[in-house]
């Protein structure tokens, strides 16, 4: 985003004029922000056979969908619904990886008729899938290599008391398992969360699967799943993706000479490839000084943007309406009944209401964590493409908070 006009702009579109012509609260991505992301990825994996599964759930818009596919990336999908978005985006089966966890067989069954990758997360459910597929059907393993690593306990997935994958400590179990039905694993997985900032952390979850893929013959991939760590403070630092690529595609070209097949390397980043793309445009409803702090109360909270409360996140706030003049320390918050802090103690040009604020990095797990609380309605979707400013999502009405509701007549 640059000033450009007096105006805050993204490809030369004026962001307070989508918030005019839209209405706020809005979303609006920056589509060439994305299609940059997976090339620097694409890039720092040269020299290997890399292959990008953009996880779904961080933004789900059918349209950033079909953008990843132009891209060339494939999908990881953790739902039989995110499975058919990525069908209906145009991804075919064999492009898509479908990761779930503590769902039913039949949902595993409904992912196989419908010819995706299968990534299988506890024992029980290796053990019915051989019973019911025997070696029909190629699957992968999610394996958890306990490493403690994300910015934050909700988002740390591998550590030894986490629910994902089958413990790394357990891979004779699974063997047994696998020879037992003859099962036909041709790759192995693991996500160790979120937010993982190093090298060295990314590496260690890599040789952790080469041990256990010296176990398998016949396969055909690694995935070394997502959590590169984005910077949000403007201090902050990310994962030095291009230091990633070198260390983890120099091991794993070793690995693969070792093992004597070119196997493919898969990553599922989600946030990585969305989070600095995306913009939460809220208006201010009210300038409330209190002893304490000022509030800058906003058209939108909790409901379209949960990360601040959910995980402590820090997001970045500008005032869009005020490019000068004096700056004042506020407190943002939303308009929905429970603590809402967007952002606390932040600089901001000095705001009145009906400002316009933006809030950053809010491309991954914005829109899609967002709800109804308060019977508020969700926000519309911009896409900006080529430079031109695209509706992807319409604002929802009055009708959406009742449809599916049932009127008994009291
Ligand atoms: C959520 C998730 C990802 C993406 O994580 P990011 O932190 O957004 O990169 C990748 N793989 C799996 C299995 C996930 O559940």
């Amino acid at each position: 985003m640059e000033v450009k006009d007096q105006q805050f702009q993204i490809q030369g579109v004026s962001l307070i004029d989508l918030a005019q012509e839209y209405g706020t609260p809005l979303y609006v991505y920056d589509g060439e922000k994305i299609l940059e992301k997976v090339k620097l990825l694409q890039k720092s994996f040269s020299g290997v056979n890399l292959k990008i599964k953009y996880a779904t759930k961080a933004l789900s818009n059918i349209n950033i969908l079909k953008l990843m596919k132009k891209a060339g990336t494939g999908v990881d999908a953790v739902s039989i619904e995110e499975v058919k978005l990525c069908q209906y985006a145009g991804f075919e089966p064999h492009e898509i990886m479908y990761t779930p966890n503590s769902v039913s067989f039949e949902e595993i069954q409904e992912a196989v008729a419908l010819g995706v990758m299968i990534n299988i997360d506890n024992i029980p459910m290796l053990e019915h899938f051989g019973t019911y597929f025997g070696n029909k059907v190629p699957i992968c393993i999610r394996l958890n290599p306990h490493i403690l690593a994300g910015g934050n306990a909700k988002i740390s997935v591998g550590h030894i008391d986490s629910k994902f994958g089958i413990s790394i400590l357990q891979l004779k179990h699974v063997l047994k398992v696998v020879e037992a039905h003859n099962l036909h694993v041709i790759g192995l997985h693991i996500h160790t969360g979120s937010d993982i900032l190093d090298a060295e952390v990314f590496l260690r979850g890599a040789n952790i699967v080469f041990d256990a893929a010296r176990e398998f013959k016949g396969l055909k991939f690694l995935d070394f799943g997502g959590g590169f760590k984005v910077a949000y403070k403007p201090d902050d630092i990310s994962t030095d993706i291009e230091e990633v690529g070198a260390k983890v595609s120099q091991a794993f070209k070793v690995f693969c000479k070792e093992y004597g097949t070119d196997l493919e390397i898969w990553f599922e980043p989600g946030k990585f490839l969305v989070s600095e793309s995306g913009y939460l445009l809220a208006k201010v409803n009210v300038v409330k000084p209190t002893p304490a702090s000022t509030f800058v109360g906003v058209d939108t909270g909790l409901n379209h943007l949960i990360r601040p409360m959910m995980y402590d996140a820090y997001h970045g706030v500008i005032n869009i309406s005020k490019l000068d003049g004096p700056e004042r320390i506020y407190t943002i918050v939303g308009y929905i009944c429970e603590t809402d802090t967007i952002a606390a103690d932040r600089k901001l040009k000095e705001v009145q209401e009906g400002d316009i604020l933006a809030i950053k990095n809010a491309g991954a797990y914005g829109y899609s964590m967002a709800s109804n609380y308060n019977s508020r309605l969700r926000p519309a979707e911009v896409l900006i493409l080529n430079s031109k400013a695209n509706l992807i999502r319409e604002r929802e009405t009055f009708e959406d908070i009742l449809r599916h509701q049932l009127d008994i007549g009291l």
